[in-house]
Parts: structure tokens; sequence; C-alpha cells
């Protein structure tokens, strides 16, 4: 009978999901396996363009719904092998991780990580969502350390400069089905990465299109998870933004133009009850809120909240802020509308993006429905809250401000 076929389909499926099962091995840093490159090219951190480079190693561990986590293995980064049925290549069955190693600049030779559990904590969500493998996210960051440790000389020396770190999971059994993976692999591979703000030269504002024409995500979507069908659909839309002058594509959502996300970057708004800086202006940090799943938890949106609001309750000193009770912190719907009335009063005091790239990055321009509106960027080109929030956040991912809560050391 159908139904019963269904409903059988249904257990052996979320048998598959479940990492719970007594017969199927959790991830164990302890059973890692090393195949070291023999010939590991030396650094080279000339160019370094965005993800074009790789350190000589990359970690991989595969899964099965039947025995659950294999040994982890560290070895020569190269091509993977897998069925061209794969459910990573037709279904989006995939998902990935944005996180740094951060080399100390005080010669202790020291290299950080910032916040990965909160990564772990998103993978492990992300995953979910997908019908994929979740796992013990500090196995997995006891083996994301090692692997940084064997490419330490890898993580660059440069001022702002990093080991970027992609933690990726994928559904890889040899099946055109559409069920949930009954195998996957998880892997991370590192890019060393150059400094977003290029010394000297500032920093870069952005400009933004507002697109009403296209949705990043939706309620109820996935836009709050960091998986691989977010990410193909966007692409067309940036280039076209670039085609048309402008730096980012700025994605809206809904009949009343909420500002959402910028790029793969969170968006935040600083509104100010007049139109000018003084000591008694009043400061409002606006960013959408994360209730209906179409945005993407940041885990440097999340920090320059913390910061914020411990300021603001006075757990914090924080210099180059207005005073914390002219400063309030909202999570909260911004439209167009609103954009466009505060700018006319002079009432936008700056707007930026959050992401593990670029920390934080100014907007110097949004153009909506044919019209640019400008909005104030200072000399250095950044605004208050951005400079100050740059320099509070990258302090604590590379130590020169203590902060055992959010930085670990490989
Ligand atoms: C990764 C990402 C961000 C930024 O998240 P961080 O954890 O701060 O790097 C924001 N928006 C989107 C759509 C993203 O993919």
């Amino acid at each position: 009978m159908p139904a019963i076929t269904a409903a059988a389909a249904a257990s052996q499926a979320l048998q598959a999901a479940s990492t719970s099962t007594p017969t199927m091995a959790p991830l164990n840093a302890e059973l890692l396996q090393l195949d070291l490159n023999p010939t590991p090219a030396a650094p080279d951190f000339t160019n370094l363009v965005f993800g074009q480079k790789f350190s000589p190693h990359m970690l991989i561990v595969n899964w099965n719904h039947r025995t659950g986590w294999s040994a982890p293995l560290i070895k020569p980064y190269g091509p993977l092998s897998l069925s061209p049925a794969a459910p990573a290549l037709h279904y989006a069955s995939g998902l990935f991780e944005g996180m740094k190693a951060y080399r100390s600049a005080d010669g202790s030779g020291k290299i950080r990580l910032f916040r990965a559990d909160k990564n772990m904590e998103r993978m492990n969500r992300s995953a979910a969502r997908a019908g994929l493998p979740t796992f013990d996210g500090d196995e997995f960051i006891k083996l994301i350390k090692t692997l940084v440790r064997i490419d330490r000389e890898h993580v660059p020396y440069g001022e702002g400069q990093t080991l970027y770190l992609r933690p990726t999971l994928i559904g890889t059994p040899d099946t055109l089905g559409m069920g949930v993976p009954t195998e996957a692999q998880l892997y991370c591979i590192c890019s060393p990465v150059g400094n977003y703000y290029s010394s000297g030269t500032g920093s870069k504002p952005v400009s933004l299109l507002a697109r009403t024409d296209v949705v990043r995500a939706w309620p109820g979507g996935t836009g709050c998870y960091k998986l691989a069908a977010n990410y193909a659909g966007a692409t067309r839309p940036a280039m076209d933004a670039l085609l048309e002058g402008y730096h980012q594509v700025l994605w809206l959502f809904g009949p009343d133009r909420q500002l959402t996300e910028v790029g793969a970057m969170n968006l935040f708004v600083v509104l100010r009850d007049q139109n000018a800086d003084s000591e008694t202006t009043r400061y409002e940090v606006a960013t959408a809120a994360l209730d209906d799943g179409t945005i993407l938890p940041g885990v440097t949106r999340d920090s320059i909240l913390s910061l914020l609001r411990a300021y603001k309750a006075g757990n914090v000193q924080i210099e180059g802020l207005p005073k914390p009770e002219n400063v309030e912190i909202s999570e909260r719907k911004v439209t167009m509308g609103e954009i466009i009335e505060r700018a006319q009063g002079g009432q936008i005091a700056e707007v930026f993006g959050s992401g593990t790239a670029a920390v934080v990055c100014s907007v110097d321009k949004i153009g909506f429905e044919g019209v640019d509106i400008p909005i104030p960027i200072q000399a250095d080109g950044m605004g208050m809250f951005m400079r100050t929030m740059l320099r509070e956040v990258t302090g604590r991912q590379w130590g020169a401000i203590p902060c055992p809560e959010w930085s670990s050391v490989c």
C-alpha cells in the first residue's frame, strides 16, 4: 500500500538524517589520520586576490547514514572524487562557512580563530535544514585548528591579511534520488587572503543598487542558512549591478521595500535625530531582525550588536562613539521609504555592511528607482560607527584587544 511505502521511506530518510543512532560513529577528532603533502608549495603572499590561492593541505571527513562519521583525514589539497549523480551537483545539496585564521601582530607566532563556535552552530543549522548530517562542532574546530597548525606558514604576516577557512558540507551519494542524502563529505580548505583595506589607501566605500525586481530570500525560505542554493541566483543580479556602475546589490524584500542585506553582507543603517553630528545628537543603529528567516545571522553582525549593547550598558569602554545614552541599538525593519525620508532630512549618519571578509564596509550611495541617494562618508572613507567597529572587532580578532570569550589560539 502506498501509505506504508511512504511511511517506510520517511522513516528510512529520518534515520539517514539522524546522527544519534547508536551504531553511527560521531565525528571524533582523535581518529585523525595524516597523509602529508610531500612537496608542499612555499607560501606565496603576492597578489592575494580573494580565494585564488590555497594552502597545501585540506581536511576531509566522509559520512555514511549507516556508519556515521569516518576517521578524519588531512591530505594534500586537490580535487574531490565525486559521483556525477551526486545531489551536491544537481540539487544544491551543500553548504559552507566562512572563517579566518589571524596571525598575532605581537610576534608571538600565535594564530587565532574568532568565534568559531558560532560558525559551527550555524553550519549545523544549515545542515539540518538541508537534510545533511549534523556533527559535533567542537570536534570539527579541533580538526580545523590542527589543519591550520600544519599549514601555519601559509597564514600571511601582513597587516589585515589572513588565512581564509572554508568549511564545506556536501551530499555525495551515487544517486539522482531527491531524498535526504545517505552519504556526505565534510571538508575544509584554506586560502591566504589580503587585507580588504589594502594598506595606506584607507577604506573603499561601496555604492549599492537597490533592486525591486529580484529577491534574495523570503520568509520560510533558506536565506538564514549558508546553503549553496542561496548564492547562484545572486550572481547575475550582482553582475548587472556592476554593469550599471554600482558595486553591490542592496537586497530588498516585500511591497514595503525592506532593506535586508547587501551582497553577501549584513546591513547596518545609522540614523540620527538631527541633520548633523553634535554633542546632543541621538543615534539609532538599526539592522534587520532575524525573526522571519530572510536574514543570514552573521557572526560579524552579532559581534557588532554585542559590542554596542555592552557599550550602552556600561560594560565595555569604547572610544570614538557618542555617549552611551545617545545610542540606541535596534533590530527592526527599515524600508526604502524611511531611507528616502530620513535622507531628505539629513538624518542618515552612515550605512555599512558587515561580514567576515571585509569586517565592515561603508556605503556612499544607494541607487533606487533611477535616483541616487547619497550617504554621508567622512574624509577617510568611513563613518563614526563603522570606523570604531572596525577597530574594536579586528582588535579582538587579532588579539590586540584581549577577548578570551571570542578568540581562541590554534
Ligand atoms: C556569510 C554571510 C554574511 C556574513 O556573515 P559573517 O558570519 O559575518 O561572515 C551575511 N550575509 C550573507 C548572505 C552571507 O552569506
